[in-house]
């Protein structure tokens, strides 16, 4: 049977940037990723907004992980030349009743040390001159990544401090044993035994979890599926900054993000389903140009067209409340040298420098 240090399961934005913090910590590491190619799930279908740390509650992971993490990755696309850009966004409220729950995001981002600056509806007009809005809050520290570029960074990073990458290599079978873990791969017998474990399989990790012989099923949270579709413009964006009305249950609301070329798109909504499938449904474009047209009422007909779909691995269902990142090792589950990520939707890749030093330390 092989031998490894570190097995980290999935080679998403997470995993490779957990991989790299435990290969600078000169440990020996194996990323097991089930698909052909590293980032190509829920890291390759996302808004690639790096977040400022605004929505989320004080003292949550999210919150303390989004503004550490953000820091760290403005930090590290500076070192490592990664393409990014600091748009900024802004918040917008559609009506007077609407501009007292930007107060309440306002206090929300500062008790996460997140600085606002509050604009009344003419100077938001002034900065964005196709904005409607009756009030607005500018986030200066939003901004957008190459995500691709970066999970390239972080494992080359990771690789040239000696850690190896296996794709085409789903883990299918894990045995829990007083000092180990037993891997098995594709179905076959367990060959390869860790000393420790990282289970960063994003929408799987609660599956990945239950397959683990000896692991208490009541320690592993239900998937539940929230997909987001995207819907681009045609064009150059007539916005350069972030535009995002009040958040929705489950979602940030549907807002327009750019890409680094200064192209427009719009969303993600929230749609629960039960299967992973990724076109988009024309037919949602109707709840996209009304939702648009709130702010951007110029909006031509005819000017969205399908884009892609991402899915969030959520933990909680519908109507249920928002939950936090769920990263679990032995204090949680008992279990020596195991950590298990669940739940890490956005802002996972803003964060996710932040989280792979929390893991690196809990190992
Ligand atoms: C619509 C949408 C928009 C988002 N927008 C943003 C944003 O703007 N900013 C932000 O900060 N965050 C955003 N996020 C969140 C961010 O994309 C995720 O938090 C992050 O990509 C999660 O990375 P991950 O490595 O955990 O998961 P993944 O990228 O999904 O990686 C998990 C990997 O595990 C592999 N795997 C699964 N099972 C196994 C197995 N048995 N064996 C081996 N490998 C396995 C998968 O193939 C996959 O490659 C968004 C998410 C969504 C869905």
């Amino acid at each position: 049977m092989d031998s490894v240090d570190v097995v980290v399961i999935g080679a998403g934005v997470v995993g490779l940037a957990v991989a790299r913090a435990l290969a600078l910590r000169g440990r020996e590491v194996l990323i097991l990723e089930a698909a052909e190619r590293f980032g190509s799930g829920v890291s390759s279908r996302n808004s690639e907004v790096i977040h400022a740390g605004i929505y989320y509650p004080r003292g949550s992971l999210r919150a303390r992980l989004c503004v550490t993490g953000r820091d760290l990755l403005y930090a590290y696309c500076a070192a490592h030349g990664i393409p990014h850009r600091r748009y900024g966004k802004l918040i917008v409220a559609g009506t007077a009743a609407q501009a007292a729950e930007l107060e309440r995001i306002r206090a929300g981002a500062l008790a996460n040390g997140v600085e606002l600056t509050a604009l009344s509806g003419a100077a938001a007009h002034a900065l964005e001159p196709q904005l409607e809005c009756a009030a607005a809050l500018h986030s200066p520290l939003t901004g957008i990544i190459d995500a691709h570029a970066y999970m390239l960074a972080l494992l080359g990073e990771a690789e040239s401090h000696g850690a190896q990458l296996a794709c085409e290599s789903a883990v299918t079978a894990v045995a829990l044993r007083e000092d180990a873990f037993l891997i098995g791969v594709n179905g076959e017998a367990p060959a390869l035994r860790a000393r420790a474990l990282v289970n960063s399989a994003g929408l799987d990790a609660p599956a990945v979890a239950r397959l683990m012989d000896g692991f208490p099923p009541a320690r592993v949270p239900a998937a539940h599926l929230a997909k987001g579709s995207y819907f681009t413009l045609g064009g150059r964006s007539p916005f350069s900054r972030l535009i995002y009305p009040l958040p929705v249950p489950g979602g940030l609301g549907v807002h327009l993000t750019l890409d680094l070329a200064g192209r427009a798109r719009f969303g993600p909504d929230v749609e629960w389903v039960a299967e992973r499938r990724y076109e988009v449904d024309p037919a949602r474009a109707a709840s996209f140009y009304s939702a648009i047209r709130s702010w951007w009422p110029a909006l031509p007909d005819g000017a969205l067209e399908p884009g892609y779909s991402g899915i969030r691995p959520k933990i909680t269902g519908p109507g249920e409340p928002q939950a936090d990142f769920r990263i679990d090792g032995q204090t949680a589950h008992g279990v020596r040298g195991l950590v298990q990520l669940y739940g890490i939707e956005s802002p996972g890749l803003t964060s996710s420098l932040a989280i792979a030093e929390l893991v690196a330390g809990m190992l």
